[in-house]
């Protein structure tokens, strides 16, 4: 029998999908693509932005049509009835009981050894022992790299948001078993594990925060293993967890939700930091490592964002010498202060400036990649094609490694040098043996 695990949203979305996926394969299920033809499909969905929404009831309307359809996630929390309109045996079970289905696959297969219909056996799933820490996942069916969550919900409130709403007050998972959950990790083969969580440096387990697990992971981790952080609000980044960050292996790639780069706009969506202090973490951070990866976050069209405003968050980014940026024109959220927001920004006004946006990052990652030639990198290898091998490297940049040892396999750590940019990845040219 066959499943497909559908994500849409972030990392943290991602991780736990894995886990659900490899509970699937544990139980002899067959993890499939969306075009693998699935007997179930299970679609983890995102409420970030109206746009995620959308994509999501397009593609549950699809999987509906074809098969028994389970839809969970953010979005599932928030508008059960909505997606529950839009599809005949498709069957809502809200965020706060997604974990509930890591269980879901044995049961399952008992309904299947006993002739029920699958969407029988769907319904009749009703199990309530899990916890939001509990996605292990050993397998990853859908990504080369292994994740683990270690932090859950959000104590802040921007009004633009409504993760917090769906996801609730922020928890942390025990350092001790984060730590044991890498090492099994690393014991299974992986080179490189992703930290997530929906607001990860608000991690704060007995009062250590995330400075204090990466202190407890890397003291008893071994030279091999990479340790990579998704996206890292800037507000909680302390003195403990920019030390931390200096041991090399800690990949030199960090992602920041900056949001806009005008006082008055942070002010007026709740954000909690200013202008100087986000400038004093950014050039902290981009001086632990040699030229880390910096990408940011930024939202345009914010209410309280006039020219003015745009034009300091335009100059910022560009000044900043940012690597990437991830631009999301503003999309007023239900439920959220800034719903119903007078000071609106009108819609044209907005995506010409993500468009602008859009334009600078393309110009800032192409000066960065060509920063990047003749110097030493690490990189993991990924996936073969055309006869060549392609890998990501420390820094997140995609690679084409020319020059792959005979013994090159998936999940191999190479030590080399980045070559010329080509059209859509760097040449990587590997020392050829392994570190
Ligand atoms: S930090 Fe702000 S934007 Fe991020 S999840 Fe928390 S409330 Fe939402």
């Amino acid at each position: 029998m066959k499943v497909c695990v559908y994500t849409l949203g972030c990392r943290l979305n991602q991780c736990e999908s894995e886990a659900l996926a490899d509970s699937f394969a544990q139980e002899g299920f067959e993890v499939v693509p969306e075009n693998g033809n699935a007997d179930l499909y299970i679609v983890n969905t995102c409420t970030v932005t109206s746009k995620a929404e959308q994509k999501a009831r397009r593609m549950i309307r699809r999987f509906a049509a074809e098969a028994p359809t389970l839809v969970t996630g953010c979005y599932a929390q928030l508008n059960q009835e909505e997606i529950e309109a839009l599809g005949e045996e498709l069957l809502v079970v809200p965020l706060d009981k997604k974990a509930h289905l890591l269980k879901l696959a044995a049961h399952l297969r008992v309904g299947i050894e006993s002739s029920l219909s699958l969407f029988e056996s769907l319904k009749s799933f009703n199990d309530s022992e899990a916890t939001v820490f509990d996605y292990a996942a050993a397998s990853f069916s859908y990504h080369s790299r292994a994740y683990i969550k270690v932090q859950d919900g959000c104590d802040n409130s921007c009004a633009y948001c409504r993760v917090h709403i769906a996801r609730g007050k922020a928890q942390s998972l025990e350092g001790s078993v984060v730590l044991e959950r890498v090492k099994e990790l690393e014991a299974a083969g992986f080179k490189e594990i992703m930290l997530t969580g929906v607001n990860l440096t608000m991690y704060d387990h007995e009062r250590e925060g995330l400075g204090g697990l990466l202190e407890l992971l890397l003291a008893n981790l071994g030279s091999d293993i990479r340790l990579r952080l998704s996206s890292m609000e800037p507000d909680h980044i302390d003195d403990r967890l920019l030390e931390a960050l200096k041991d090399p292996r800690m990949q030199p790639h960090f992602h920041i939700p900056v949001q806009s780069g005008s006082d008055r706009v942070l002010e007026r969506v709740g954000r909690t930091y200013t202008m100087a202090q986000l400038r004093e973490i950014l050039t902290r951070l981009k001086t632990i490592k040699d030229d880390p990866f910096l990408a940011a976050d930024v939202i345009t069209g914010l209410p309280a964002e006039g020219e003015a405003e745009f034009e300091e968050t335009y100059s910022f980014l560009e000044e900043f010498g940012f690597s990437a940026l991830h631009v999301f024109p503003f999309s007023p959220r239900p439920d959220t202060p800034l719903f119903e927001a007078k000071d609106r920004v009108p819609e044209s006004v907005r995506d010409e400036r993500a468009k602008i946006l859009r334009d600078l990052s393309t110009r800032l990652h192409h000066a960065y990649l060509l920063r990047q030639v003749g110097k030493e990198a690490e990189v993991i290898v990924q996936n073969r094609k055309g006869g060549s091998w392609y890998g990501v490297a420390g820094n997140y940049v995609d690679v084409q490694i020319v020059n792959a040892p005979l013994f090159a396999e998936r999940g191999m750590l190479l030590g080399g040098v980045f070559g010329q940019k080509n059209d859509r990845f760097m040449e990587f040219i590997a020392h050829g043996a392994t570190l």
